[in-house]
């Protein structure tokens, strides 16, 4: 190389200095000798040894989140999905017993019936309200109880301490999907979870243009077992995704609060509207699990859940083409407002769950809530003559 050229990695340290973590991209990390390169791996789970186990702008990243969550370790994922497999490989092997809740994203309850079950694991379901009575489930080859809350689409609070009390009793694992709450909702390693699991995908992000996942906890054995699943399964995540996701941290806190403000007024609203037979939102007083919701979250998020009165298919279709400010999507959280269907036949397949028909599962963004709220009354106008009134 030219050596005119600065080395900018090495030679601006007093010469230029910014608010901004910087990015630093690597797949080949360098060693000063012979001796430190033989001993790379000694570096992990917290150095750095190889791009695929991380960069410091991953690191600091990783900091952060462990820091919200309360706890001494996390690592990052390419994607939330990503950090459900790997946490449930990390903990779980052939002849173990898992305990997953039947509320459970459904991507995680697949791939424990269709991936867990194929390498020998034992997969049990387990209804979403069943707090302490979990211990009638336990076995003693039980090694995980999966929890998520509130959980997903039908939004059914857990009891968490009653469980994590009976899985610390008898020897169990816990690890929760916290990503509805976020760390600012919800306290749960605090609450006694071994795990912490979040789509940083949704609110840590909160733009809608960057994927990642996240496991924190305070066992440095698991840290280290989840470090090393990372370099076995290849799965870096990349610098510049960690800077967007730690740009996201800075400002979560702001948009969460006025998100779950603008998410309550339209949950209200639309509790008294005529046509909503039903408003899945625990935030929401005399919304199901209201009182264990209040006990244990510290704010409120901003995916809701409803049902309408029945109503054919074509009532929904004029419902969503109505939608301008709401986008018809996956996922939520972010700063724009979406709007997603669940059919009356995905939810059957659930075993444990009494949502019975369609719902709409709304994300409520940044925009101007009264807007939202009259685009939303103004859909439901337009679909009012499918109904039976
Ligand atoms: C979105 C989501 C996931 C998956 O996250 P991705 O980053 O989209 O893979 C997992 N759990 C919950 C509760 C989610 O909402």
């Amino acid at each position: 190389m030219n050596s005119s050229i600065p080395n900018l990695g090495t030679s601006t340290r007093g010469a230029f200095a910014s608010l901004v973590p910087p990015v630093w991209r690597a797949s080949t990390v360098v060693f000063d000798s012979l001796d430190d390169f033989v001993n790379r791996r000694t570096r992990l789970p917290d150095g750095f040894s190889y791009g695929t186990t991380g960069t410091p702008t991953q690191r600091a990243l990783e900091t952060r989140i462990a820091e919200l969550d309360g706890a001494a370790h996390c690592v990052v994922f390419p994607s939330g999905q990503a950090a459900i497999c790997s946490a449930l490989l990390a903990l779980l092997k052939k002849g173990d017993h898992l305990l997953m809740t039947d509320a459970a994203y459904g991507l995680a309850k697949s791939f424990a019936v269709e991936r867990l079950q194929a390498l020998g694991i034992e997969v049990e379901f387990y209804p979403p309200r069943i707090g302490a009575d979990i211990e009638r489930l336990v076995r003693p080859n039980t090694r995980l109880i999966w929890l998520e809350s509130p959980g997903t689409v039908t939004m059914e609070v857990e009891d968490v301490p009653a469980i994590t009390a009976v899985a610390r009793a008898r020897g169990v694992l816990t690890a929760i999907d916290n990503t509805w709450a976020s760390p600012l909702g919800f306290a749960a390693l605090a609450r006694g979870v071994d795990l912490c699991i979040h789509a940083c995908t949704k609110y840590m992000g909160g733009h809608s243009d960057v994927l990642m996942g996240s496991i924190a906890t305070n066992d440095e054995g698991l840290y280290k077992s989840l470090r090393g699943l990372q370099s076995q399964m290849g799965l870096a995540v990349s610098p510049e995704d960690c800077f967007l996701v730690a740009r996201g941290l800075d400002t979560m806190q702001v948009r969460m609060e006025r998100q779950a403000t603008s998410a309550q007024l339209i949950a209200e609203r639309l509790a008294a509207h005529r046509l909503v037979r039903r408003m899945l939102f625990p935030a929401l007083p005399g919304a199901p699990d209201h009182a264990l919701w209040a006990r244990d979250f510290r704010q409120s998020g901003c995916v809701m859940s409803l049902q309408l009165l029945d109503g054919p298919y074509d009532a929904y279709r004029a419902l969503f083409g109505n939608l301008k400010l709401f986008s018809i999507g996956a996922s939520w959280g972010g700063v724009r407002s979406i709007a997603a269907f669940y059919p009356a036949e995905e939810l059957a397949k659930r075993n444990f769950c009494d949502v019975r028909g369609p719902v709409i599962r709304l994300s409520i963004g940044l925009d101007d809530p009264q807007a939202l709220l009259d685009e939303l009354q103004g859909a439901l106008r337009a679909c009012e003559t499918s109904f039976n009134l």
